[in-house]
């Protein structure tokens, strides 16, 4: 007889809870203005992807409301069957020109968009070159696609191209899969350099935008959208090269979707073929009519992007100063401490929270061994003032931790 089912679970508990591994759910009240309530107690909220606050945002959940009082909360069905209504249209025509793509789709989560996406596309036989950082659903969506996926060191490009080169009489088509702002340490992809290797190398690149969106861009487009407007690249050449753009409502938006940007015909096919996007029930339409209050209020009010981004390097500067460990550099929103030992990590956040401050804690599997760090995560709506006083706290924990 195999292992009764209560112990299998209770064995594999036992072997996470032994590496100093096993997360917990914790009931943390949003209150809005990068506040939140957690057993009891108000926090500063520096844990959270709202990278500027919309979630809580009086015009988000004022449309939110009001096309769920027109017409309902859930999209009803996949929106091939009946699930596209007049909140998803408008959603799709504003992302559209947002983002200056042909068209949009909307997925259900960014994981959804992700995993759907690069599953229909890349074909058995192709080769898949990934960051070793990249998300989870990249990663899953390359290994249900069936294609060869070949792994390389976190944006180094010289080993991509050496592995590129190595691929130089393959017959299969060629991706690379990358973030445009890698999600657990902050940093920003080399895209330009990307598209470049691309051209060469003749390889098609699917670009990741979750932690970009609302925060690159004139006013949130993505990181994307900043290469197309530098003119340093042809931007033709960059469509050609990055054919696949993808972005979530569920962060910065502060709502919750996904969406892929590139030509009608790509949507057309991935209507047609990923599966998420087939089998699973449309955005909801509060959904979308919040995220279109985001993209609207990002739009007339594109200093938000700005401000968050010299805050986030001003963090970072100071940091870096009192020679804390910070992963690479950047401006992104998201600060990565890194402390290494999972433990130690988990103390601080311990330290921080006691001081008002709620900062996400990140471990192994999540991020590579002996990298245990602290992700801060700001927005725009912490004032100067909050920030110092995480600012001092960090330091006290670091002049304490090096005696
Ligand atoms: C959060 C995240 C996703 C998933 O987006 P959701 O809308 O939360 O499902 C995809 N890719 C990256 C890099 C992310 O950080």
């Amino acid at each position: 007889m195999s292992e009764p089912f209560s112990e299998l679970v209770q064995r594999r508990l036992a072997t996470i809870r032994d590496e100093g591994l096993l997360r917990k759910r914790r009931l943390v009240e949003p209150l809005g203005e990068g506040r939140c309530r957690l057993n009891g107690r108000e926090l500063w909220d520096f844990s959270s992807n709202d990278y500027h606050g919309l979630a809580n945002h009086p015009e988000v959940i004022a449309a939110a409301c009001e096309s769920t009082r027109a017409h309902g909360l859930g999209a009803r069905a996949s929106v091939l069957i009946s699930g596209w209504t007049p909140a998803h249209q408008a959603l799709r025509d504003q992302l559209s020109q947002f983002e200056a793509a042909e068209d949009v789709l909307l997925c259900s989560s960014g994981y959804a968009a992700c995993q759907g996406a690069i599953s229909a596309l890349i074909e058995p036989g192709d080769l898949i070159f990934c960051d070793r950082l990249n998300h989870a659903c990249l990663i899953d969506g390359c290994r249900l696609s069936g294609g060869s996926l070949r792994v390389f060191r976190h944006n180094e490009l010289d080993a991509l191209e050496r592995q590129l080169q190595k691929a130089h009489s393959h017959n299969g088509r060629r991706w690379i899969v990358t973030e445009s702002v890698f999600g657990m340490d902050g940093i920003l992809a080399p895209l330009g350099r990307l598209v470049e290797l691309a051209e060469q190398y003749d390889a098609t690149i699917i670009c990741d935008e979750a932690h970009a969106t609302g925060i690159y861009g004139s006013c949130g487009q993505g990181a994307v959208t900043d290469l197309r407007e530098s003119g340093r690249y042809d931007v033709e050449q960059i469509d050609r090269r990055i054919p696949v753009r993808i972005g979530t409502l569920s962060k910065a938006l502060g709502s919750q979707g996904g969406f892929i940007a590139g030509s009608a015909e790509l949507t057309q096919l991935l209507w047609n073929t990923s599966r998420p996007l087939m089998f699973s029930t449309g955005l909801s339409v509060a959904a979308c009519a919040g995220a279109s209050a985001s993209v609207r209020l990002l739009q007339e009010q594109p200093d938000r992007c700005r401000h968050l981004r010299r805050a986030a390097a001003e963090l970072r500067q100071t940091l870096s100063e009192a020679a804390l460990t910070l992963l690479g550099d950047s401006d992104s929103p998201i600060v990565s401490l890194v402390l290494e030992d999972p433990e130690r990590t988990m103390n601080w956040a311990g330290e921080l929270e006691a001081a008002g401050f709620l900062v996400g804690a990140i471990r192994p599997p999540t991020v590579p061994n002996n990298t245990a760090r602290l992700r801060i995560s700001l927005s725009s709506v912490h004032s100067p003032n909050v920030l110092d006083e995480l600012t001092q706290i960090l330091l006290k924990l670091h002049e304490a931790s090096s005696v």
